[in-house]
């Protein structure tokens, strides 16, 4: 366990399954107070809240759909009510849109993908700002967008529209990391490749993994702990003079 004395509150967005689950606990582990985020995972949710306590963290699950304002605004709240003042924000909480070729794709798959993926970590991340911004009376914090591999590589053929959304996750990391520079936050993206977690399975496809291997470097899928290290160490002041970076973790893809 790395030695760090209590960094103060993290949220993470879609903390119930995956990689978010990975994240939390981590972060329990490095002695942050995590408010742990769902959607419809309130089980998944309560379970690993146990957990973490029962290893002697802290934890509090709290629900909100990210792509309803009014339920981020709350969700922070309720946050900061529980665990004391927010000092970073891991906007982790993704959907896929399903399959589709562009030409098939539907407008609310399109706006499902874009709420839930875009609006709703830019939106956390004015609450977090609004919070950890010197220039509101804050005293700094730390920003980890989770971004994809699929930014570059685009999915054509799989979901052109979710790796659309993670290229507007890059250019607002880009763009937040440097209007806040000064104001004591730093802002950075981690750029998973394929991890094995439900969400190939959730969308179809549970061999997803195995049929997209030959295109890994490394020739397997990452662990949601291995990306859960990387977010960590962004967090972390050994990172202190890092923002705006998009890290990628995906065995070389
Ligand atoms: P996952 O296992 O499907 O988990 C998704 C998480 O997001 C769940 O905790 C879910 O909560 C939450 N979520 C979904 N919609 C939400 C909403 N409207 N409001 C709040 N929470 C919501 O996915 P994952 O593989 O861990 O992916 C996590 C992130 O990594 C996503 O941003 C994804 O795009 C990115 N990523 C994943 C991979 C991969 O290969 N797995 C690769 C690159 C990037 P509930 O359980 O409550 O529904």
């Amino acid at each position: 366990m790395t030695n760090i004395i209590n960094p103060g509150t993290l949220v993470v967005t879609g903390g119930s399954r995956g990689i978010g689950a990975a994240v939390a606990k981590l972060a329990a582990e490095h002695g942050y107070a995590v408010a742990l985020n769902f959607a419809s995972g309130k089980v998944e949710a309560r379970k690993l809240v146990n957990e973490i306590a029962a290893a002697g963290g802290r934890a509090f699950a709290v629900q909100a759909d990210v792509s309803r304002e009014q339920e981020i605004v709350s969700m922070f709240a309720t946050a900061e009510q529980e665990l004391g003042p927010i000092k970073a924000l891991v906007n982790n909480a993704g959907v896929t849109g399903g399959f589709a070729r562009v030409e098939e794709v539907t407008a609310a798959a399109i706006e499902k993908v874009f709420a839930v993926n875009v609006m709703g970590a830019i939106l956390c991340a004015r609450e977090a700002v609004r919070r950890m911004s010197t220039r509101h009376g804050g005293t700094g914090g730390a920003i980890v967008n989770i971004s994809s591999r699929a930014a570059h590589t685009g999915s054509a053929g799989e979901w052109v529209h979710y790796a659309a959304t993670k290229g507007a996750i890059d250019s607002f990391t880009i763009g937040l990391a440097r209007e806040v520079a000064t104001e004591g936050i730093r802002v950075n993206a981690v750029a998973p490749g394929l991890v094995d977690t439900g969400l190939h399975a959730a969308n179809g496809e549970p061999e997803r993994l195995q049929r997209l291997m030959p295109t890994i470097p490394m020739q397997r899928p990452g662990q949601p702990r291995e990306i859960a290290e990387g977010v960590l160490w962004l967090l972390s002041p050994a990172a202190s003079y890092v923002t705006g970076a998009i890290l990628q973790i995906g065995g070389g893809r």
